[in-house]
């Protein structure tokens, strides 16, 4: 029989865990769960027997990859899929996937919530500002900075985007001006709202050029990843700018030395972009249907790797 597991340290809620369940064996599959492990030795027995994994945010190594000699399909419930070994699965022949769009609409809300949080100075009793009027840069207009962009909109910014990918008609269609390129953005930007992934060209690419024309009092507001950040050069240029703000959904690897600017630097203690019951059990039964659709009618359309 096709055995499915589940490996999450950090578990779906039991209403996606059920929903997923009921998936899974109504397509006549066997479910199996492995949540909060300690040890990733137990994360390495639990995968080798199975057909099919799902996970989160939990790292599937080559050392996984290794351990799965059955394995056929993982998926990501998620958008960012930095946390897959492609390479491995590749080689093993494996299909990745991720599920986009079913967390979009809640780290749209957290980067939203993240802006007006920073422009009430983090309710300290510090008089704030407001959104209305104000510049909102997007970098990289996917499922996220599309819905960040029409939320923005109603509490009445002022929206530039850059993404080299999307075509500028299907940006300026949502009533978004296209930036030239990132100096442009950077520079137009009282908020600018990440929405890259984490990738070999993007990695630590957020730097002290970008972030030095940035305006006067601008913030960043992170809901990306944190290896996007050169982390040395956002230390350097927050202790230069006592003018400039980061606000940024998991911490910091120089978090110690950046609380230092607090209340003008602020990190969620764990990742919270994703973390709402609806995207939980969105992103769960996304890649339960996904990994169903694979295993009867070899439906790859959210494949990642090659
Ligand atoms: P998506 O795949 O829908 O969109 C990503 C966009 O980035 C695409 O439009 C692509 O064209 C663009 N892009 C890729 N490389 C680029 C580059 N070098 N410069 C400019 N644009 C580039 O993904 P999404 O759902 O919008 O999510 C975006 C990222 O947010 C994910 O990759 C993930 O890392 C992160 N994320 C975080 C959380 C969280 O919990 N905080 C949850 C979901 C996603």
């Amino acid at each position: 029989m096709t055995k499915v597991l589940i490996a999450t340290d950090k578990p779906f809620s039991p209403v996606a865990v059920n929903g997923i369940r009921n998936i899974i064996e109504g397509a006549g599959f066997e479910l199996a769960l492995l949540e909060k492990y300690t040890d990733v030795k137990d994360f390495y027995a639990a995968v080798t027997d199975v057909d099919a994994l799902i996970v989160r945010s939990d790292k599937v190594t080559k050392e996984v990859i290794d351990a799965a000699s059955k394995l056929k399909i993982v998926v990501r419930a998620g958008a960012g899929y930095d946390n897959l070994d492609l390479d491995a699965c590749t080689a093993k022949r494996i299909v990745a996937m991720n599920t986009p769009g079913q967390n979009s609409n809640a780290v749209a809300e957290l980067a939203l919530g993240f802006m007006i949080y920073m422009a009430r100075t983090c309710f300290t009793p510090a008089t704030g500002s407001e959104l209305s009027g104000k510049r909102l840069g997007i970098h990289a207009y996917g499922n996220v900075g599309r819905l960040v962009a029409q939320k923005a909109k109603a509490l009445g910014m002022d929206i530039i985007a850059f993404d080299p990918f999307i075509p500028a008609e299907a940006i300026t269609k949502d009533g978004v001006k296209v930036a030239k390129n990132l100096e442009e953005l950077y520079s137009n930007s009282d908020y600018l709202s990440l929405h890259i992934p984490a990738t070999a060209e993007t990695k630590e690419s957020i730097n002290y050029n970008f972030l030095s024309l940035m305006p006067k009092g601008a913030c960043l507001v992170n809901t990306a990843r944190k290896e996007v950040i050169n982390e040395a050069d956002m230390e350097k240029i927050l202790a230069e700018r006592t003018d400039l703000k980061y606000i940024t959904d998991i911490a910091a690897g120089n978090n110690d030395a950046l609380m230092a600017f607090a209340p003008r630097y602020f990190a969620t203690p764990k990742k919270m972009g994703a973390q709402t019951s609806e995207a939980n059990v969105n992103a769960g039964l996304a890649a339960a249907n996904q990994i169903v659709d694979f295993i009867k009618n070899g439906v790859t359309k959210f494949k990642v790797n090659k």
